[in-house]
């Protein structure tokens, strides 16, 4: 780390940002610096703390992307533009979403379309967990609009990306605000159930302290409560009845290695009665996110429910910390992202990233990327491409201008006159490629076409077409 460098980063968004403030009246200075902060308990590298730091420059302040390159290189610079573009393309996400039915999948989807390299994504998670942190002092009306974003967008993210902690506190301060009744019931519930608990989870803590002891195992154990979040969205899937969320309070049980997970979850077992069905080995066969633990739901001689998780510490760090933790681990190797043409080396429990940024590199590069070899089938038969604002569309690869017009607006796409396509005049025959930045001239006197049948690809354009040829006979 050179710390000259992050102070030259520090001094250079402080003058930028000079005689901005936030919403809640603090000097600008102090979101970037937040998030600095954020990003350095991550653990995260000298290039991603610094772009961290000039987050918010090129959109908000003079600062140009070529001043950054100058001062800090191109993976600074690139970074920068990333986290610029990410934000932009937000609206596009909602776009997906309202086009495509499973919410997850569009994620990824938007994932390999920025083909970012993945630390961008990391900024702004930083930067989204700094605003959620500081959303009181916004108006009501858009606190309730970013913690919505939150919930739908950015948790479910941290998620994918395995970072537990981040998730956590992302879900639960934004539900705070989305329902702030049912935040506070579910929160009172909890306490309730943890103090009725208590009496339970010390004798049986003290009662497996005292085994693995006998065994000579090394291990650390501490009690887990559920988020608030997660209980409400478990009992959505349970009819509302608690009695049936057996995970209210777990021990986390983390040992040395894996052969010791498997011991320990013997000797669990050996002291209580596990519930059928309920024995979860996520170390064979880890989550798709990466997540691995042993989970077992016991009964204790008091017919008491109780789960257990076993784990070892380095499954631990990555279940809280995730891709970030991933970046630890892999410093040396994390240089080479895509944008130099290689491929970050991750652990084997978030390939499905270096899939992604394969995939990306691949797109990029203007190669056929055969998708149904994706393991995880990120995206079936789709491009992107995106409008000058930079919101992304999602369209059927074979789709053509009008496609994307009638998809933005069927006004557009009844007065469309013509294509620009990444900046130069195209034509309405012209198939467009994964990536284009399309825009479309339109003029007032134009009205839509029979002809124009020919020169469209989705079905959803058809109709469209069709409609707006109706309504004209009809006049
Ligand atoms: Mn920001």
């Amino acid at each position: 780390m050179s710390e000259a460098r992050i102070k030259r980063a520090v001094e250079m968004a402080t003058k930028a940002h000079e005689g901005q403030k936030r919403k809640s009246g603090d000097p600008y200075i102090t979101h970037p610096l937040a998030v600095k902060k954020i990003l350095e308990e991550w653990k995260m590298d000298e290039d991603t703390i610094i772009a961290g730091i000039l987050h918010d420059t090129v959109e908000d302040t003079d600062l140009t992307l070529d001043d950054i390159k100058k001062e800090f290189g191109e993976t600074v610079a690139f970074l920068v533009d990333g986290v610029t573009k990410l934000g932009t393309a937000r609206s596009g996400m909602r776009n997906l979403e309202t086009y495509l039915p499973e919410t997850s999948d569009n994620l990824l989807r938007l994932l390999i379309a920025l083909g970012s390299d993945i630390r961008v994504l990391i900024i702004k998670l930083a930067d989204r967990l700094h605003n959620i942190r500081t959303l009181s002092a916004l108006p009501s009306d858009k606190q309730k609009k970013i913690a919505r974003e939150t919930l739908e967008v950015f948790a479910p993210l941290a998620d994918r990306l395995n970072m537990g902690q981040l998730r956590v506190e992302l879900a639960d301060v934004s539900f705070s605000y989305t329902d702030p009744k049912r935040y506070q019931y579910l929160q009172s519930l909890i306490e309730k159930h943890n103090k009725s608990a208590e009496k339970t989870i010390k004798r049986a803590e003290k009662e497996v302290t005292e085994l693995l002891n006998k065994e000579k195992i090394k291990f650390e154990i501490s009690g887990r409560a559920k988020s608030v979040y997660s209980l409400h969205k478990k009992l959505a899937k349970y009819n509302q009845n608690i009695n049936e969320i057996y995970d209210l309070i777990a021990l986390r049980i983390i040992v040395n290695d894996i052969t010791e997970c498997y011991l320990v979850l013997g000797l669990i077992h050996s002291l209580y009665t596990p519930l059928g069905g309920r024995i979860k080995d996520y170390i064979a066969l880890p989550k798709q996110n990466g997540y691995q633990s042993l989970h077992t739901t016991v009964i204790t001689p008091d017919k008491k429910i109780i789960e257990f998780q076993v784990r070892t510490h380095e499954m631990h760090e990555y279940a809280e910390r995730g891709l970030a933790a991933s970046f630890y681990y892999n410093e040396q190797k994390l240089t080479e992202n895509y944008r130099t043409g290689k491929i970050q080396h991750l652990p084997t429990n978030l390939l499905w990233i270096t899939e992604l940024q394969t995939a990306a590199a691949q797109l990029k590069e203007g190669k056929k990327v055969d998708l149904k070899k994706l393991k995880l089938n990120l995206f079936a038969d789709k491009i992107f491409v995106y409008t000058p604002k930079g919101d992304i569309i999602d369209l059927p690869n074979g789709a053509l201008p009008l496609d994307f017009a009638y998809r933005l607006h069927s006004e557009i796409g009844g007065r469309a006159v013509g294509v620009k396509i990444n900046g130069k005049i195209s034509n309405l025959n012209h198939k467009l490629e994964q990536g284009d930045i399309v825009e479309i001239l339109t003029s007032k006197n134009q009205v839509p076409r029979e002809s124009w049948f020919d020169k469209i690809f989705t079905s959803h354009a058809r109709q469209k077409l069709h409609h707006q040829l109706n309504q004209k006979n009809e006049k």
